[in-house]
């Protein structure tokens, strides 16, 4: 999950990152209000999950409330790289000598964290990174011992900052990774770290992405989550307890076990490509889905708009054909009327002569059932096509 800029603020200072005071304001009124209340030079910016926001104009310095209001008037509602601004951050305006820049992250193929930094800040480090690769010095962190007081000093050396600077990097540097460590995040990037005019060493933008396979770890990372932001059905079978992923195809998809449906996802796409069609989600019932799981799966699935039909594929191992079957039958009388597309379903291996009998004896005019995952796929893909 990726934090807005404010959000990641107030992680920072929670660790301990030296950040400035800052306002969330919504209104031109509000950031008038927040600039009042700071006092003295504030910057106004966008609060939105993307980059550049200043090349975009979404980022501007106010030296009043009046000049604040004004500045939140300009932004607010703007869009940035397809993301509208509905929200801005007032903070107190920082007086900048320096412009560092500074991020850790995972780097899966090293299976190793990665710290990057750099003197050269503030400008946009993919840029830097391609141009003068050797101004942005990368380091490798062991994740046993982390940013460790020599691997700190690795980084600065290797950025290049000067024996003072150094001394003040080094302490916010180990903070971030307090954050990044902490809050198990993915990514926690500072563009730009800034020295200001009396030396302080200063957060003045951040970037955060938190792993939510460690949400559980982090019950009040939930308070984090923008539920506008939120995709709807994404949403609503997060809160069933379903492995969802909303994608952007015709043919919703329903398997049990991670590999298969992965798989499932790669036939659906292949047979979709001669109807124009692919894959609506990708949707893990698990091992041992009860009927209540296969239901719950079925109803966000039938209720995407974008969904033309539905392929269930199940290899029963702990999950029994049976129960599956159940499921199916169970979701359609629930659903009524509001179940009125095809659904394919291929069902194997444990309790598979009851599943198909369940599935026969139920007659259900939507339902077809085929023997084989690619037929089934093949019969999915053309039913999501018809009427092209
Ligand atoms: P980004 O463009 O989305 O990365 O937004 P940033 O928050 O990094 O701001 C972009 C640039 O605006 C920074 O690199 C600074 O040069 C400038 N800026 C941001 N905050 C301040 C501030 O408080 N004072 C001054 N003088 N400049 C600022
Ligand atoms: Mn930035």
């Amino acid at each position: 999950m990726d934090l807005y800029e404010y959000q990641a603020r107030d992680l920072f200072e929670k660790h301990g990152v030296p950040v400035l005071d800052g306002v969330v304001a919504s209104t031109p009124d509000q950031a008038a209000q927040a600039a009042q209340q700071l006092g003295g030079l504030v910057v106004v910016k966008a609060q939105v999950k993307t980059g550049g926001r200043g090349k975009a104009g979404g980022v501007k310095l106010a030296r009043n409330p009046d000049e604040a209001r004004q500045a939140a008037e300009a932004i607010l509602g703007m869009d940035i790289k397809g993301h509208t601004v509905h929200r801005v951050l007032v903070a107190a305006g920082a007086d900048i000598a320096n412009e560092y820049y500074f991020s850790v992250l995972l780097d899966r193929s090293q299976r190793r964290y990665l710290a990057m930094c750099s003197v050269e800040g503030g400008v946009e480090i993919e840029q830097l990174a391609a141009e003068r690769p050797e101004a942005l010095a990368r380091v490798a962190v062991d994740p046993l011992t982390g940013i460790d007081d020599a691997t700190a000093r690795k980084i600065v050396t290797e950025a290049g900052f000067e024996a003072d600077v150094a001394d003040r990097v080094i302490p916010v540097i180990q903070k971030l990774w307090d954050t990044y460590k902490g809050e198990d995040a993915t990514l926690v990037e500072v563009n730009p770290l800034v020295q200001t005019a009396d030396g302080e060493i200063i957060a003045l933008d951040g970037k955060v992405s938190l792993d939510s396979n460690a949400s559980f770890r982090h019950p009040e990372h939930a308070d984090l989550v923008d539920k506008a932001e939120e995709d709807p059905l994404e949403a609503r079978a997060s809160e069933l307890g379903l492995n969802y992923v909303k994608l952007s195809g015709e043919v919703g998809v329903i398997g049990n076990g991670a590999g298969l449906v992965m798989s499932t996802l790669d036939v659906v796409a292949y047979a979709g490509e001669a109807y124009g069609v692919g894959p609506a989600n990708f949707l893990d019932i698990g091992g041992g889905a009860s009927a209540e799981v296969m239901s719950n799966g079925l109803s966000v699935i039938l209720s995407d708009p974008e969904v033309r039909s539905v392929l269930v594929n199940v290899f029963g191992g702990i999950t029994a054909c049976d129960e599956v079957a159940r499921g199916i039958v169970g979701a359609l009388e629930l659903l009524g009327d509001q179940a009125s597309k095809p659904i394919v379903v291929r069902l194997d291996g444990n309790s598979v002569e009851e599943g198909l009998s369940i599935l026969r004896d139920a007659e259900h005019p939507l339902v077809t059932i085929i023997a084989t995952m690619d037929e089934a796929a093949a019969e999915a893909a053309k039913l999501a096509g018809k009427g092209e």
